[in-house]
């Protein structure tokens, strides 16, 4: 008997831990809702504004500076994302990037703006690769990103390192060249772990995960 009740209570832990399944089609409509809806730039707006509250308290050093991701930080893919029906295609992704048209997270561009305006350093740091510079600069200038100290992403052969390590090992060669990073802004787990990053902004990202 005793060995029975075991067994029920087994199964019910089991079955209580099997993460339910969502059909896909239904996920994609509730991630769509969440983003044309205008809740995800209410959220990222709320956020913003705690992260100017914490901002207008810290002592104005001329080395003070915010770390911006750029994709779904920065910029906003969502319409490509949405266009494609969703997922990824590793040369599609490459070719919109290469496109350099998608429009800025005005939340995050409101944040710039108001780091500009009090004189702030702004880097961009991002783990896109070198043969997306050119197109990199120029969204982020056709997007209104266009001043900063400096906007660094992975070269080539630092592709066996992940974007938490490329992140943070960059954070800290910039902080030992005396930028005082006060804040991080970006969407990923992986662009804050490792330290230096000062004040976390962690956006929503219902699109995708990066390791
Ligand atoms: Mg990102």
């Amino acid at each position: 008997m005793k060995y029975r009740i075991l067994q029920i209570s087994l199964l019910i832990f089991f079955v209580a831990c099997q993460p339910e399944l969502i059909n896909l089609d239904k996920a994609k409509k509730a991630v769509a809702e969440y983003y044309d809806s205008g809740k995800y730039e209410k959220d990222c707006g709320k956020l913003i504004d705690k992260a100017v509250e914490f901002i207008e308290s810290v002592e104005p050093y001329d080395s003070n500076a915010v770390v911006f991701d750029i994709d779904e930080t920065a910029l906003d893919n969502y319409c490509y994302i949405k266009s494609i029906g969703f997922g990824y295609i590793l040369d599609e992704w490459n070719k919109w990037i290469n496109r350099a048209e998608a429009p800025p997270n005005k939340e995050v561009k409101r944040l710039y703006d108001y780091l500009r305006s009090k004189n702030i350093r702004i880097i961009f740091l991002s783990g896109r690769y070198e043969e997306t510079y050119k197109a990199t600069v120029d969204n982020l200038h056709s997007a209104g990103y266009t001043e900063y100290d400096t906007l660094i992403i992975r070269k080539n052969h630092q592709n066996n390192e992940s974007a938490s390590k490329f992140k943070s090992r960059v954070r800290k060669e910039l902080s030992e060249k005396g930028y005082r990073i006060i804040a991080n802004v970006g969407d990923q787990k992986s662009d804050f772990e490792g330290g230096f990053s000062g004040y976390i902004i962690k956006l929503p990202n219902y699109l995708y995960e990066v390791d």
